[in-house]
């Protein structure tokens, strides 16, 4: 499969088989773009709501239709039986919003190469501190492949130690996707990718600020009606 999908396979793979199985009921995809992730992670068992976020109001609106269910969801075999709220949201990642409280995985696909400085500086006390997921993975493209993205790695893996509190309270392990032909086993794959785990896994208490900055683009429930 192409190397999107591969990276769309691992995040399903990651939320469906990861230690939480089955526990890990609201996800959020930052940086969602052209909403593709959507359609392998939306019949992952126990998952309830997907929130998928872009600062790019005119992707989010020509892909839209994309949330809604094809006729292949109405095919019983296929159907889903649990409900599933799929919100899409214009706002960026550098704003807290309410509506992210509770959230159990943050995805963010080939994102942080995308952002500002300070946006970045910003995302980990999002993140980490603010939304405390049980489970937050990075993808990113590997530097040693795109020679665009000078020293990345390291920024990469400078940025995203999580700060101060937060230090202790995850594990991260890192990971590859799309392998590169034989010979080339030495630069590694072309997107790496980082997973954290939260190591407490009491549900967090995450303080509402009251805020919701994000503007509510689309919702759609699943069974749909
Ligand atoms: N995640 C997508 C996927 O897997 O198909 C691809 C991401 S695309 C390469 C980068 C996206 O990040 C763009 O759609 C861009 O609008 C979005 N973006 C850039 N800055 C952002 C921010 N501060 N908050 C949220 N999204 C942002």
């Amino acid at each position: 499969p192409p190397l999107y999908m591969q990276r769309y396979m691992a995040i399903q793979e990651i939320i469906e088989h990861s230690i939480w199985n089955g526990s890990i009921k609201k996800v959020v995809d930052f940086g969602c773009s052209e909403i593709g992730l959507f359609k392998c992670i939306k019949l992952i068992p126990g998952l309830n709501n997907i929130m998928a976020v872009d600062v790019n109001f005119n992707i989010l609106n020509r892909n839209q239709f994309k949330v809604v269910p094809t006729n292949y969801d109405h095919i019983s075999m296929h159907e889903r039986k649990e409900p599933l709220t799929v919100d899409i949201y214009n706002g960026s990642i550098a704003d807290q919003d309410n509506r992210m409280l509770e959230i159990y995985a943050v995805i963010c696909i080939e994102l942080i190469e995308h952002l500002y400085m300070d946006i970045l500086d910003s995302l980990p006390s999002t993140v980490f501190e603010y939304i405390r997921p049980k489970l937050a993975v990075f993808t990113t493209p590997n530097v040693e492949f795109h020679i665009l993205f000078p020293n990345f790695t390291t920024e990469f893996r400078r940025h995203f130690r999580p700060e101060k509190n937060s230090r202790n309270e995850y594990a991260v392990q890192f990971d590859g996707i799309g392998a590169g032909p034989p010979g080339t086993e030495n630069i590694g794959c072309c997107s790496q990718m980082a997973i954290f785990y939260r190591k407490d896994m009491k549900t967090s208490s995450v303080t509402s600020i009251g805020s919701t900055p994000y503007k509510l683009l689309r919702r759609v429930n699943y069974p749909y009606e």
